[in-house]
Formats: structure tokens, C-alpha cells, sequence
């Protein structure tokens, strides 16, 4: 990409419809100052800081079917978990005595864990590291429920809404599942105030340009305080296996162009680019990411929470993970810190 166009995506933080399409459609060659622009106004606002959160995949079951997902309700192959709440806790206590000050919990929507079960997880997360910010990803829930969580002490909260086409979202999801509904939850988050993450795939089956227009215009719209995005990867025990998987530059192009559209976002170097290529998060970090989420997780449960084919850091034991991480950051040209993190200029 020239450089004339990102030093204009970088002053004017938006594009008209043409510019950003063409940008969404050509394949990409020399990025390199793109790149550049996106890791200067990183740089502006987080300095060589990367935050790291203390990531805990807590249950792969899930009621829901999502096309293109490895632990899908319908995929009979998934060998299934559920941590207990000691479990989590024990998973906690390793990340604090690591230093983590964010913890992310993650998992399916499994009805197991009720809205009573988590209330009970996140108020002892809470009371037993007071310091430490409590994070959700747990899916697409009713306001009361989201409200809930946050009265126990949950701040941020993390769902990607994958695609803001309604017809494309239709053709990754079930009917049972809605555009409208996770556009709902995404604006009940913020509304009770929460920091939200969304976020989409890149290379998704049936993705156009015009997809990828619509989720930069629907994140405009939203102004999340965090933005995940990662290439799309095939999972074989799915409806959409076979299907190819996306490619590492077009994600790195994409996540610059966040960068610079999102100046002061939260953008974390995603698991799934460290799978396309195995220095794809060091790549991602000099393409203006900020965050990286290592893996607390149990080692024997790593494995299981599939999401997609050829997962990396699935064998580390979390000291090791976060050992091999801050080794990459360093590398990359930055510094791994593991403070609270709250989006620059955030008041909360
Ligand atoms: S993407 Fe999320 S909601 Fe969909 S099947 Fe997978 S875990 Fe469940």
C-alpha cells in the first residue's frame, strides 16, 4: 500500500466507502507503510507497552451451532470439559502469582453454569484479587444476565459479532441465531458499562469486501474499547471443512487499518495469527496489536477447546507460556506488561 494512503487513514481516521474498499479487495503486496503508520500511532498512545490477560477456557461445552466453530453443539467428535469453580480459581491464583492483573474467562454458552454459577465465580474472583480486572466471554445472554455479572464485579466483556452482514451472518450461523441479537447484547454491554470487545474473522467462507466494510462501519457505530480479529481457520469437524482458510496478509493488512481507523482500540496479536505462521503474532504486534492472551488454562484441557485446526500453545504450562510470550514480545521490539491495562484515555 502506498504511503500517501496511510498517512491519510492515519489523520483522518476514516475513509469513504471507495478508498476502504479498494484497500478490503486488492490483494496485498508491500505493506510495509502501512504497517509502519499503524505501529506509530500505537506507539503515540501505548508506547512499547503490551498488555498481557491471563486467558481461562473454562468450558467448551456450548448449546449453540455456528458453522464454522470446533466445539459446536453438533460436532460429536469434542471431547468435553467444565472446570470446576476451584478449578478457575486455582487458574487465577497461578496468573496473579505470574503477575497477570486481567483475567479473561471464556467458554461456550453452556447452561451449566448458570447465571447464579458465574455471578458466585466472578465475585470470588473478585474478592480474592480486588486489584485484578475481571473479564467475560461468554456469549450472547439477556441484558438481566449481563447485568448480573457486572453487579458481581465483571468489567469488560468480549463477543465478536463475526460479520455484520445479515445475509453472510446467515450463512455462518444457524437461523436460530440473529445479526440483530448480537448487535442487542454488543449495545446492552456498553449501555451498562461495560469495555467491550467485538471483533470479526478475516477470510471467513462467503466473506466479500462489502462484508468487510460493513464490520468497520458497525465498529465505527460501536466504538468497542477492544477489537479482536484474526484469520479465519477451517476446523475438520465442522459443516465448512474444506473450506480454505484465510491468509496472513490480508489479516495483517486489516488489523493496521483498525489501527489506524481505532487509534486508541486495545488490538490483541490473536492466537489464530500465531497459527497461520509461526511468527504471525510478532507480525501482527509490528502491524499495531497491543494485547496478547496467554493461556491459563490446565494443560490437559488445552487441547479440547478447539476452535479451530493445529491450535498453538496447547502444551505449556502457564509459567512457560508466559515465559515464551514475553521472549516473542521482546523480539517483536516491545515490552510485555501485566497491569490492569485500560484503554488510553478510559476513565474507568
Ligand atoms: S462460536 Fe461460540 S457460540 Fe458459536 S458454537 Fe462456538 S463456542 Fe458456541
Amino acid at each position: 500500500m502506498q504511503n500517501s494512503v496511510s498517512e491519510f487513514l492515519r489523520l483522518r481516521q476514516d475513509a469513504d466507502d471507495g478508498l476502504l474498499l479498494r484497500l478490503l479487495s486488492e490483494e496485498p503486496q508491500d505493506d510495509t507503510a502501512l504497517y509502519e503508520a499503524a505501529d506509530a500511532v500505537r506507539r503515540t498512545w501505548y508506547g512499547d507497552a503490551v498488555y498481557l490477560r491471563g486467558l481461562i477456557e473454562f468450558t467448551n461445552y456450548c448449546k449453540n451451532d455456528c458453522y464454522y466453530c470446533g466445539i459446536r453443539h453438533g460436532n460429536t467428535r469434542a471431547q468435553r470439559y467444565r472446570l470446576t469453580a476451584d478449578e478457575i480459581l486455582d487458574c487465577a491464583a497461578e496468573g496473579y502469582r505470574l503477575g497477570y492483573r486481567t483475567f479473561v474467562l471464556q467458554g461456550g454458552e453452556d447452561p451449566y453454569y448458570t447465571d447464579e454459577r458465574l455471578c458466585e465465580i466472578v465475585s470470588a474472583l473478585h474478592r480474592e484479587h480486588p486489584d485484578c480486572a475481571v473479564t467475560l466471554s461468554v456469549g450472547e445472554k439477556p441484558r438481566e444476565s449481563y447485568q448480573a455479572y457486572f453487579d458481581a464485579g465483571a468489567r469488560r466483556y468480549l463477543l465478536r459479532h463475526e460479520t455484520a452482514d445479515a445475509a453472510h451472518y446467515g450463512r455462518l450461523h444457524p437461523a436460530s441465531m440473529s445479526l440483530e441479537n448480537r448487535k442487542r447484547c454488543l449495545f446492552d454491554l456498553k449501555e451498562i458499562g461495560y469495555q467491550v470487545g467485538s471483533g470479526f474473522m478475516i477470510g471467513s467462507p462467503y466473506q466479500t469486501p462489502e462484508c468487510l466494510l460493513r464490520d468497520i462501519r458497525f465498529l465505527q457505530q460501536l466504538c468497542p474499547d477492544m477489537i479482536g480479529v484474526g484469520p479465519y481457520l477451517t476446523h475438520p469437524d465442522t459443516p465448512f471443512a474444506g473450506m480454505p482458510s484465510g491468509d496472513l496478509k490480508r489479516g495483517l493488512r486489516i488489523l493496521s487499518m483498525l489501527r489506524l481507523l481505532f487509534p486508541k482500540a486495545l488490538i490483541p496479536a490473536t492466537t489464530a495469527f500465531g497459527t497461520v505462521a509461526p511468527d504471525g503474532r510478532e507480525l501482527a504486534l509490528k502491524a499495531g496489536a497491543n494485547v496478547v492472551m496467554p493461556n491459563l488454562s490446565p494443560v490437559r484441557v488445552r487441547k479440547l477447546y478447539s476452535l479451530y485446526e493445529n491450535k498453538i500453545c496447547t502444551g505449556e504450562e502457564a509459567a512457560e507460556c508466559r515465559g515464551c510470550l514475553e521472549r516473542r514480545i521482546a523480539s517483536a521490539g516491545y515490552q510485555a506488561v501485566t497491569s490492569v491495562g485500560d484503554p488510553a484515555g478510559s476513565a474507568r
